[in-house]
């Protein structure tokens, strides 16, 4: 982007004599023509020129390559970096992993995430599609059944093209990857994130530093950015193959004793294959290890159902997820968060895809603003933050996530297995819906309250008492 050659051009008027004098080798107009040269004959050309990437960087600590640099290719990650490149920005990727792919990128999304996306529903992107979902007791087998009319469309995700799409996407514009680059740190200059070094002694300047690495984000950390009620959940899946008769059309959730705090998932693939998975939050240390292993679980699943018994497991994957909203904070001067890392997960369901693609395309609007004024000010990093708050999805997550915290709480003292069944019991779908999507409006708690009073009543004390304790 012109804006990069522009502070090149007057960050190399700077650095004549410095860089002679530091050096002592090489001349201006080496180093001058590698660096308002092409990004690549930029990089390529520096050990031609004799001088190593610090010289560079001792010589002008404020020297950019970059516009945007991302930590992380998850779906935060990918997004962000598609739009920015997308935008002309000069963007550079770094991940720890060796590809894009064979991650746990997220899997049910609903028609928003293909929209965000930019993909069709019949497309090659889409592993399958439901139309209908049931939400089930694995202890009693009370269940209720959510169609189509009230959820809309679900659709299940074939995570690794769509993970290759945004990556083809941003390479087309121009953006680099660098795989098996693990973060360690931002680099901060007069209390600005100036960029990351990442592996042992590599840095990466860019004007904007986007953390998108992670519920264990290492530029959330030593940026300084805290999350006092991070609430993590534990999630495992198993790819399986070899299923037999397998309604393709219906997604399963199972609650149960077994499950603990969270639940379980069937998503179809096919008629012989299916993604089985487990998402857990710890409410107490004690009642946690009282629970059978997540893999043990889904393998008792396994065997107890006759479409599973035989299954073969194709692969397992695994991540954590936070689940108590958005972080107090997430943006800083030179550096701002995005998906996991900033709490940016619809908190009940731990739907990460959709909102990590809703942050990124916001980010990269800003990041565009940022470079055409040359400002990574606090004030200016912080619009995004400002206007990711003010939107629906933000208000989602956060109504969500306070729920989820209460949730978590309630079930250190009380049974939420046992309120979970009075909800299958009784609760119609579209109130259910509307809990879980943070939605429900005062007419649903009026209707709860004059219904459900006794489950109300149940689940109300609980609540009070998280209240009283977490100071929610
Ligand atoms: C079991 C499970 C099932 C889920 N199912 C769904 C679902 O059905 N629908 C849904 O919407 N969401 C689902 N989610 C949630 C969703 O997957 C996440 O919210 C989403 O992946 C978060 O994306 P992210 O890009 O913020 O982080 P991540 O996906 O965690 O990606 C972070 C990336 O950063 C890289 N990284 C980490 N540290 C570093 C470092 N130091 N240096 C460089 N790179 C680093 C990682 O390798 C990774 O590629 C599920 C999550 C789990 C665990």
């Amino acid at each position: 982007m012109h804006c990069r050659l522009r502070f090149s051009i007057s960050s190399m008027t700077h650095t004549n004599e410095e860089t002679t004098s530091s050096s002592g080798v090489g001349t201006f107009e080496s180093i001058a023509i590698n660096l308002l040269d092409s990004r690549n004959r930029y990089r390529g050309t520096i050990g031609k020129s004799q001088h190593t990437h610090s010289d560079i960087m001792e010589a002008n600590p404020m020297t950019r390559e970059f516009d945007t640099v991302i930590a992380g290719t998850g779906p935060a990650g990918l997004m962000t970096a598609e739009q920015c490149a997308g935008r002309g920005l000069d963007t550079l990727i770094l991940e720890k992993r060796k590809d894009v792919t064979s991650s746990l990128m997220g899997e049910l999304v609903t028609d928003k995430a293909l929209r965000l996306l930019r993909v069709k529903p019949n497309s090659e992107y889409i592993g399958n599609k439901f139309t209908q979902i049931v939400g089930e007791s694995l202890d009693t087998g009370a269940n209720i059944v959510v169609d189509r009319t009230l959820l809309g469309n679900s659709y299940l995700l074939d995570e690794d093209r769509c993970q290759e799409l945004m990556r083809d996407r941003a390479l087309a514009h121009g953006a680099e990857f660098r795989y098996n680059a693990r973060v360690k740190s931002v680099v901060q200059k007069d209390n600005q994130v100036i960029g990351v070094k990442y592996n042992h002694d590599e840095e990466a300047r860019a004007g904007l530093t986007v953390g998108a690495d992670g519920s264990f984000s290492r530029v959330s950390k030593t940026a300084g950015f805290t999350h006092p009620k991070w609430l993590l959940s534990y999630g495992y899946r198993f790819k399986l193959e070899n299923c037999k008769n397998v309604d393709p059309d219906v997604a399963y959730f199972y609650v149960g004793e077994d499950v603990g705090l969270g639940y379980l998932w069937l998503y179809p693939r096919s008629e012989t294959e299916v993604n089985l998975g487990i998402g857990r939050v710890p409410s107490s240390k004690d009642k946690w290890e009282e629970l059978k292993p997540m893999r043990d679980v889904l393998k008792k699943y396994m065997k107890t159902h006759p479409e599973t018994k035989n299954a073969k497991i194709a692969s397992v994957n695994g991540g954590v997820v936070p689940c108590a909203g958005l972080i107090p904070r997430f943006t800083d001067a030179g550096v701002s968060l995005c998906g996991n890392a900033a709490g940016q997960v619809s908190s009940i369901v731990g739907g990460g895809v959709t909102t990590c693609f809703h942050a990124g395309i916001l980010l990269a609007k800003h990041a565009k603003r940022m470079a055409e004024h040359d400002d990574y000010s606090e004030k200016s990093v912080r619009k995004y933050e400002k206007e990711y708050r003010g939107t629906k999805l933000a208000n989602n997550i956060v109504n969500t996530g306070k729920g989820m915290w209460a949730v978590s709480k309630f079930s250190m003292h009380n049974d939420p297995i046992s309120a979970a069944e009075i909800v299958l019991d009784e609760l119609d779908a579209r109130t259910l819906n509307e809990l879980i999507q943070g939605t429900a409006g005062i007419n649903t708690y009026l209707t709860l309250v004059s219904e459900f009073l006794p489950m109300v009543m149940n689940i109300g004390l609980g609540y009070l008492r998280a209240i009283a304790i977490s100071g929610l």
